[in-house]
């Protein structure tokens, strides 16, 4: 396939062409310097599809955090129809990518499938892009996650100087190129020698990040979880935590969710499906008043047995994609990156933080 390339001030026309079929969402850089996604009815201007993954993990399009499943308990088989137009996000990072493998593994594999999930799903385009620098919380190479993207995306488009490359990943994003390919020029190879010497900057940020805070790479980790399911680093990592579940909420593969029933417009029965949180104290609360996991500590330590030991397990995959998203968002500031380190330390005998 060849490269294409894309003028920065044609993206608006790109977006435009993407908006007729799809609700667009873009990465915008705020004034403290974070990225968050923002529709294109707020126009394209700052939009950022370099720097780094916003603040939104991407499984907010698809695992909602709030969507009904049941309205008034009619009788069907099929998921109801998505009344929503299909979305296209852009600028999607890496590690993003790599935590939909784990809602998709969740949602679409096995014995129980997710229609709703799988209908959210349908009909997408995700826009992918590669990270352009990093920002002291990425640890993505730390897990073998690179930070630019490569398999998992409709379009990628690397975000250049003056432009964007621009590459087909599915059938689907390639007939959208070959549809508006007037837009679009020839790559040249000064393109691509500029893609590659961001990447290396990147890359070597990223590594930077790694060797700065000693952060373990997963062939260290062994059976971390196993050897330390007694440890005192539990309860002393726990001691800030308030319980408010944002870290489960702004992960890319954290995918808990409840049901709950509720009276609508009359007394017709409408059920949602609803984001939860291991974190919280009535997670693992059943019937009768039993709680598998009363202390938070061990709330914790389940986080981080289901991430860093049964999903290697059951999906061959980490469910962690080194984002930092969980240690930005956590306002007792745990560590994802320090619990690591002091895991492998614990299992090697020697001295941690
Ligand atoms: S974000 Fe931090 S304070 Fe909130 S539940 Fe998670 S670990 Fe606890
Ligand atoms: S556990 Fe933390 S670092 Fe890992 S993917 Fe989730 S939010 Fe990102």
């Amino acid at each position: 396939m060849k490269q294409k390339f894309l003028k920065k001030q044609d993206l608006k026309i790109f977006v435009e062409a993407l908006a007729a079929t799809y609700s667009v969402y873009y990465p915008k850089k705020n004034r403290q310097g974070n990225f968050h996604l923002v529709p294109f009815s707020e126009g394209v201007d700052g939009a950022a599809l370099g720097g780094v993954r916003p603040f939104e993990p991407l499984k907010n399009f698809f695992f909602r955090c709030r969507e009904k499943v049941v309205d008034g308990y009619e009788k069907s088989e099929k998921a109801p129809a998505n009344s929503k137009r299909p979305y296209c996000v852009m600028g999607v990072k890496n590690c993003d990518l790599h935590g939909m493998r784990i809602q998709d593994f969740v949602f679409t594999e096995g014995d129980f499938k997710d229609p709703f999930y799988i209908k959210n799903r349908e009909e997408n385009l995700i826009i992918a892009s590669d990270c352009t620098t990093a920002i002291p919380t990425c640890f993505c190479h730390a897990l073998e996650v690179p930070h630019y993207p490569e398999k998992g995306y409709d379009i990628l488009m690397s975000e250049l100087s003056s432009g964007y490359l621009v590459e087909e990943g599915t059938d689907r994003g390639a007939k959208f190129l070959k549809r508006n390919d007037g837009i679009f020029n020839e790559a040249a190879e000064m393109h691509i020698e500029e893609r590659d010497h961001i990447r290396r900057h990147a890359g070597e940020k990223v590594e930077a990040n790694i060797a700065e805070h000693g952060i373990p790479r997963r062939t260290e980790f062994g059976d971390i979880i196993k050897v330390n399911l007694d440890s005192p680093i539990w309860e002393t990592e726990v001691k800030a935590c308030v319980e408010c579940g944002s870290c489960n909420a702004v992960c890319p593969t954290c995918h808990c969710f409840y049901l709950s029933d509720s009276e609508e417009n009359g007394n017709k029965e409408v059920r949602y499906k609803m984001w939860d949180a291991c974190m919280y104290k009535r997670f693992a609360h059943v019937a009768g008043g039993a709680n598998a996991r009363p202390h938070l500590w061990m709330r914790l330590r389940n986080r981080f047995e289901k991430k860093f030991d049964f999903f290697p397990q059951v999906a061959g995959i980490y469910a962690c994609t080194g984002c930092g998203r969980c240690y930005s968002g956590c306002p007792g500031k745990i560590d994802i990156r320090r619990v690591l380190k002091n895991l492998v330390a614990e299992k090697n005998g020697k001295k941690h933080e």
